[in-house]
């Protein structure tokens, strides 16, 4: 099958200082990757380059089937906006707007109308057992209930993949439980291919598949997960010479 994300030899540098040296990862519809390593390794900056959010020195990036080192800064604008949704550790919702007008700016930017924005929108924050919380603002709710409004503004226009930057690591561990049981499930549901960036193995147990990140290369799977057993891991790729 096609894979949903597509990257070979990506490099990213700041100044001197190499964060990324030649990354190679696939993930194919509606597989759960987590993406771990230490601290430093680079898994934020190889989810960022992902995102379409930084940009890549070097390398090919192609996320539902365009090509991000091929596209001006337009085109990915829009690929963001229909095809990736993107999920950090501090939801980063707009103070002044509530719930439930958070979770529907992501489908008034790309030009829905106002009425069925809010039914989707509402629809979402149902998911995510926030419905009730729709006409709050995010200082008036706790800091999972605003993780699951940010969850349901990432998911709400049904992208191609979600980009989740160690989205539990600001919460306690039975709300980022309740979280990750949330967006897998969401995510399973309609088939949607989920990049994970976590230092946590709660969090990394909710994936297909998990690939390690180490001194900016991908260093392969640590361990089979599921039934699948090896086979799945198998198709996880694997840094050429690294250690599987
Ligand atoms: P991780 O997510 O695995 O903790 P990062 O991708 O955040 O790692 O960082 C990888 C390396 O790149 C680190 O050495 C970090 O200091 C460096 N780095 C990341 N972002 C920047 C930046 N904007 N400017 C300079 N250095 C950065």
């Amino acid at each position: 099958m096609t894979a949903v994300v597509h990257a070979t030899g990506v490099q990213k540098s700041f100044g001197n200082h190499p964060a990324l040296r030649g990354v190679d990862l696939l993930a194919r519809p509606g597989e759960i990757v987590a993406i771990t390593g230490p601290s430093g390794s680079g898994k934020s900056t190889l989810l960022h380059c992902l995102a379409g959010i930084v940009r890549a020195d070097r390398g090919s990036i192609t996320v539902a089937g365009h090509q991000l080192d091929a596209i001006g800064e337009e085109e990915r604008s829009k690929l963001r906006r229909n095809e990736i949704g993107v999920l950090m550790q501090f939801g980063h919702l707009v103070a002044e707007l509530t719930a439930l007008q958070n979770v529907a700016l992501p489908l008034l930017l790309r030009g829905e109308s106002r009425a069925s924005a809010a039914q989707r929108a509402r629809t979402w924050l149902d998911r995510f057992a926030v419905g009730d919380l729709a006409d709050r603002r995010p200082t008036q709710v706790s800091g999972g209930q605003a993780q699951r409004v940010a969850a349901a503004r990432a998911l709400v226009t049904e992208p191609a993949v979600l980009m989740a930057d160690e989205p539990t690591g600001a919460l306690d561990s039975l709300a980022g439980e309740e979280l990750m049981a949330q967006v897998t499930l969401a995510a399973r549901a309609r088939g949607t291919t989920v990049l994970l960036v976590t230092h946590d193995a709660r969090v990394a147990a909710h994936a297909d598949r998990e690939v390690v990140v180490r001194d900016g290369l991908v260093v392969g799977p640590p361990r089979a997960r599921g039934a699948g057993g090896p086979s799945v891991t198998a198709e996880g790729p694997v840094a050429p010479g690294s250690p599987a």
